[in-house]
């Protein structure tokens, strides 16, 4: 059987309820083999490890090119941040949808991609007090990461066959946005297929909101991604059910290294009962299948888990009433069918595309 290496890090709170779900959805429903090679990243693990945990988790994600990460509390550092770091992670793709059967007060179907330079801006400058009075911090806006974004975007838009939006505010940070919106117009020369527009970032902000079927992949710096995410999110009615994909490339541009994670945290209200929705590391694992290149499995799990969620099947958290495990049943059972019948998928996603327009 096809077997592919990944590493699993494993964190705290619900982490080991999550990890057991996923693991039971790749053993019973895929046709080939996750062989998975864990590293624990919970509190205790770190504080006695220390940074070689780091460093040995980091070397073998440089082997098998994917790992899937679960919520670690942060005490001291942020191991999402280490790891970022670590691997040079420079890009995060967050896709947000609509979730049939999520409650939401936005009535508009969402279907965004974001991506997001993962460095930069002012988020890695934690400033200085200038005297008593004042605080300083530096943005720092760098060629290469922006052009490995913008790459990454177009070439998920040429592959999905959506449009390509950049936003900042480059009419008044001149110089740092101003030099982002010029390394991307320059990569869209390579993309004349793609289309491609730029908005001003407060204004995307209103047009999504008024017409956000207008936006498919939005490619925007570090802190407006990190807004920009977490609002689309909240429009389709939980942050708790976001995924991204965090991508390390070469020299060629291309992706060298995946690493995907849930949004959510590690909810220790409810971790140990069995309680745990574990539909946010599904999509995490989806976007993982896509990036081992396993485009059919990857669309199963992603189908199976959303085709139950409209049908009210769920976690308490979402308004239903399945434990962790029955529901990591149910997906597997459904992504089973998605991966056996193509023509029984392009069914249900066509009735998905007939909802009426709300
Ligand atoms: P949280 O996301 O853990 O919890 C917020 C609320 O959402 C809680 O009521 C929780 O029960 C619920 N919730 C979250 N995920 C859920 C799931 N899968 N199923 C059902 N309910 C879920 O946020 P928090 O309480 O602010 O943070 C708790 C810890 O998680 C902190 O230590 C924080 O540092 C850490 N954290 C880690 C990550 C990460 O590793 N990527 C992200 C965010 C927070």
């Amino acid at each position: 059987m096809k077997t592919y290496p990944v590493v699993e890090l494993l964190g705290d709170g619900i982490g080991a309820e999550l990890a057991a779900a996923v693991r039971l959805l790749a053993t019973s429903a895929l046709p080939f083999a996750i062989e998975w090679r864990p590293f624990d990243l919970s509190v205790e693990s770190r504080a006695s490890r220390g940074e070689a945990l780091y460093d040995e988790a980091a070397r073998e994600i440089e082997k098998t090119a994917a790992a899937l990460k679960y919520p670690t509390a942060t005490v001291k550092e942020s191991p999402n941040q280490v790891l970022r770091r670590r691997l040079g992670l420079q890009v995060i793709h967050r896709p947000v949808q609509t979730i049939p059967g999520i409650p939401t007060n936005f009535k508009a179907d969402v279907d965004l991609d974001v991506v997001r330079i993962a460095t930069g801006g002012t988020y890695d400058d934690p400033g200085q007090m200038i005297g008593t009075e004042a605080a300083v911090s530096l943005r720092v806006i760098e060629k290469e990461p922006c052009r490995q974004a913008a790459v990454f975007a177009f070439e998920l838009a040429r592959k999905t066959k959506k449009s390509v939006t950049s936003s900042s505010k480059h009419t008044i940070q001149r110089m740092t946005d101003g030099l982002f919106e010029a390394v991307v117009k320059e990569v869209s020369r390579d993309y004349p297929d793609v289309p491609h527009r730029v908005e001003l970032f407060d204004a995307l902000l209103a047009k999504i909101v008024l017409k956000p079927r207008n936006f498919q992949i939005v490619l925007v710096l570090n802190e407006y991604g990190d807004f920009l995410s977490d609002m689309a999110c909240g429009l389709v009615g939980s942050l708790g059910i976001g995924a991204s994909g965090n991508y390390g490339f070469d020299r060629e541009r291309r992706v060298r290294v995946g690493l995907f994670d849930a949004a959510h945290g590690t909810a220790p209200d409810i971790a140990g009962q069995g309680r745990a929705n574990p539909t946010a590391i599904f999509l995490a694992f989806a976007l993982l299948l896509y990036h081992l290149g396993e485009v059919r499995a990857g669309s199963a799990v992603k189908n199976a888990a959303l085709d139950l969620l409209r049908e009210g099947e769920s976690t308490p958290d979402v308004g239903g009433k399945l434990a962790t495990t029955e529901f990591a049943e149910k997906v597997a059972g459904r992504t089973n069918r998605h991966i056996l019948d193509p023509a029984w998928t392009s069914r249900t996603l066509q009735l998905q595309r007939d909802r009426p327009e709300k």
